[in-house]
């Protein structure tokens, strides 16, 4: 184990079954939490397994032979994952986002896109399908997804050069066939395509530059992420993150820059333009400058938990309500409950870690043993 390496505590985190109120808000109307926010953004992660192991989300010393993952009698099944995104819509989400773990290696995750993307809002408009992978099957899948009604797709890919990508999903997998997966979303029709890079001081930093000389011209988006304290696996450190505003002017050494308009209130990313068009650039500033007044997403774990912050330690266990659970005494519900429950845990919602962070200065928060994985819960 590495010397910075902290042991996973529990993958089976903590999660209290929800209560079910005696009043259900009708389809479509506005749940706020008590901050006032809207739900309007539902992550759903289809597994916890990967086949990369990328250094700050899955460490192979941590996910060896011997980590137990979920069996899959543990997951939702996808007619459960739909009931509960139903309700998610029916209270105001217009975001749907597939994740994981990685979520091409759930069996059929076309299927559960095809079951998601025929979901309509209260008004009868259908919502915005989206998904997060690592690429290394998109080649294979891309006119699947597109076809079942996926519209757009984020590739994770934190560095261009071979070598640097290898061994940084510690798996040896070239940056060759996610660059084809690329290639083949966008041929798909999954536009534009996002690129995510999840910049780490002295690890990839010295990737950026190239990055945008890769992408140029190429028609996708590039987003820069500040690496982020998520999970107790990593050993996070803030001096392991470059500051969205330090990346920025080592672009704009450079390159000329435009300032684009923020797409939608709540957008993480601050969008930029490389001033001959040929690039659109979002800077993600998770760590240094805190978005959670905006925050509106929900995450749904592939085994029925939901989070309410991808700083949570606790989750709330859905499955428990779809399936009923005896040894707790818990009743399966019907679906008016079960979105009457999931607008009383959103009406509690008052999560702002982030912010918290920052007021303390970039190293306060949760204890680290207790907050949950980024591959349980996706990004
Ligand atoms: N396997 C898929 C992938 O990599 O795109 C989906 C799941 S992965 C957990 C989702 C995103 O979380 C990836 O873009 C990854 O880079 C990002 N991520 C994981 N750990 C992170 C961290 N500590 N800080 C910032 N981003 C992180
Ligand atoms: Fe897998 Fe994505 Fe985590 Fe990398 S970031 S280990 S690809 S889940
Ligand atoms: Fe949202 Fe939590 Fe991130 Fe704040 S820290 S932006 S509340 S997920």
């Amino acid at each position: 184990m590495s010397e910075r390496t902290i042991s996973l505590v529990d993958h089976r985190y903590a999660a209290s079954v929800p209560a079910v109120p005696a009043q259900t808000p009708a389809p479509g109307s506005t749940v706020l939490d008590r901050l006032g926010r809207p739900l309007h953004d539902l992550r759903i992660s289809v597994t916890d397994r990967c086949n990369f192991r990328c250094k700050y989300c899955m460490p192979k010393e941590i996910f060896d032979t011997q980590y137990e993952f979920l069996r899959h009698d543990e997951l939702l099944r996808f007619e459960e994952i739909e009931r509960v995104a139903r309700s998610f819509v029916e209270l105001g989400v217009r975001k749907l986002r597939i994740t994981g773990g990685e979520p091409l290696l759930r069996r059929g995750v076309e299927d559960l896109i095809g079951m998601l993307a025929r979901l309509r809002g209260a008004d009868g408009s259908p919502v915005e399908l989206t998904m997060t992978t690592n690429a290394s099957a998109l080649a294979r899948k891309a006119q699947a997804l597109r076809a079942a009604g996926l519209q757009r797709v984020t590739v994770s890919l934190d560095a261009i050069d071979d070598a640097v990508f290898r061994r940084m999903n510690d798996v040896d997998f070239p940056v060759a066939t996610v660059l084809e997966g690329i290639r083949a979303a966008q041929a798909a029709g999954l536009s534009p395509v996002k690129v995510n890079m999840v910049v780490q001081r002295g690890v990839n930093d010295h990737q950026v530059l190239p990055m945008i000389e890769h992408f140029r011209g190429s028609g996708v988006v590039l987003r820069f992420i500040e690496y982020m304290d998520v999970g107790t696996t990593n050993g996070w450190r803030m001096n392991q993150v470059v500051p969205a505003a330090e990346l920025l002017q080592h672009i704009e050494a450079r390159h000329r820059l435009r300032a684009l308009d923020p797409n939608v209130v709540g957008e993480t990313a601050e969008r930029w333009t490389l001033d001959d068009g040929s690039l659109e650039i979002g800077l993600i500033s998770s760590v240094t400058r805190a978005f959670c007044r905006d925050c509106n997403r929900a995450r749904l774990s592939m085994e029925g938990k939901l989070y309410l912050c991808l700083f949570a330690a606790h989750g709330h266990d859905l499955r428990a309500l779809l399936r009923g659970d005896a040894q707790r005494g818990v009743a399966a519900v019907d679906d008016h409950a079960l979105r009457g429950a999931i607008a009383q845990v959103w009406n509690a919602r008052a999560d702002r870690y982030s912010e918290l962070r920052g007021a303390h200065g970039g190293e306060h928060g949760e204890p680290a043993a207790r907050r949950v994985e980024m591959s349980y819960i996706g990004g």
